[in-house]
């Protein structure tokens, strides 16, 4: 039997598995996986997704008007420079597929995001990686990979799943190191979340530039990535690329609808932020005395070091998991000993440090000295 041949490269793409769910035989399960917002959407969101559902016979505007007038409205941007997509997932592919292609390539860090190697191999490009100091992107590492063939720099900044950043200064002069006609692409993914002074969300290369894109998200902070909406700020040169390239359709009619809600709702954006802040120096904190390795986080997520903090990661999952609580294995990332727990409600993270104390304390999973099992990765 013949099958139909996608090309080459497609073979070399691993699938990406998003956070888990379910445990089996638990009723109550504390999903802190995927670092969807702790309070989820804004009530004024829901209630705009209701709004619509009568009118989803019709497709939704497909320049996304309104809400990209929203957008430029509550963050300062001009909305003839934003594109929206499907999450920013969406405007990722259609970045990697417009710039790459067979003989280029694309740079991305040690442990950044996996879903930029996924879209740069579907569109035919070498994927390189570079090296990272202490868990942060390193500006020099990422230069030192340039060559004639590259055209994408992907960097999520904060950086999921470490949670560091790299401050103003450092990515101004990635910016102004790297070629002109090399594409950066600042994810923003977790943006609303940073209150570090020194870090920028990169508009202002976006707007003196005519190669520099930020991607951002409902997914995170907006607490709807159940329903797929992202945007990206863009030169107009590649606004006009992208709308070229996207689907006509790719922001649906409930997603533009709660879109404009949720950035109307301040009250419940501010309640986010200030629970995530507190929420995450107190998980950071209770993680810390219990003698777990928490690196420092701007985001909605902490990364805990198991082996560092002497105990096997997969005991560690496991017993977190025997009491309902659902983390990620970031092995994935290249982070084979490191769990990354999400920052849920107050009452969820009271839980799940709990837990973790409990299992430090029981001495379970304990690493002889200078052990480090699994270093090459024995699980997803
Ligand atoms: C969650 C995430 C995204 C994308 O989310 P969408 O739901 O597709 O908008 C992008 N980048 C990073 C680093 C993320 O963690």
């Amino acid at each position: 039997m013949m099958l139909p041949a996608p090309r080459p490269s497609i073979l070399d793409i691993e699938p990406y598995v998003g956070g888990e769910s379910k445990l089996a035989g638990v009723n109550r399960v504390i999903k802190l996986s995927s670092n969807e917002g702790a309070f989820g959407p804004s009530p004024k969101a829901i209630e705009a997704f209701r709004s619509v559902a009568e009118e989803i016979h019709r497709y939704p505007d497909g320049g996304a008007g309104k809400l990209r007038e929203a957008i430029g409205a509550r963050f300062g941007l001009d909305p003839a420079r934003i594109v929206c997509g499907a999450g920013s997932d969406d405007l990722l592919c259609q970045l990697a597929l417009v710039f790459g292609g067979e003989g280029t390539e694309t740079i991305q860090t040690e442990h950044g995001f996996l879903m930029y190697g996924i879209f740069s191999r579907y569109a035919g490009s070498a994927v390189l990686k570079a090296p990272e100091r202490e868990r942060t992107a390193d500006v020099d590492a990422i230069l030192a990979l340039v060559t004639p063939r590259t055209k994408v720099v992907f960097l999520a900044n904060p950086n999921n799943p470490t949670g560091s950043y790299i401050p103003a200064e450092e990515v101004h002069r990635l910016r102004a190191r790297l070629p002109e006609d090399v594409v950066l692409v600042l994810d923003g993914a977790y943006a609303e979340y940073v209150d570090a002074p020194d870090w920028t969300p990169g508009t202002e290369l976006v707007e003196a530039g005519t190669n520099t894109v930020m991607t951002r998200t409902f997914s995170k902070m907006f607490g709807m990535g159940g329903l797929r909406l992202g945007w990206c700020y863009a030169p107009a040169h590649i606004v006009d690329l992208l709308n070229r390239v996207r689907g006509p359709f790719n922001a649906s009619v409930p997603a533009q609808a709660a879109g404009i809600a949720a950035l109307s709702d301040r009250a419940h954006f501010e309640r986010s932020l200030a629970h995530n802040s507190e929420c995450r120096a107190w998980t950071t904190a209770e993680l810390r005395a219990a003698g777990v390795k928490v690196a420092p986080s701007v985001g909605n997520f902490v990364l805990a070091d198991m082996a560092a903090s002497g105990r096997d990661v997969v005991a560690a999952d496991a017993y977190l998991r025997a009491r309902g609580i659902i983390v990620r294995r970031v092995a994935g990332y290249g982070l084979p000993d490191c769990l990354r727990i999400t920052i849920g409600t107050s009452e969820e993270m009271r839980l799940c440090c709990a837990a973790m104390a409990e299992f430090m304390a029981s001495g379970q999973g304990l690493l002889a000295a200078g052990a480090t099992p699994n270093q090459t990765g024995t699980a997803a």
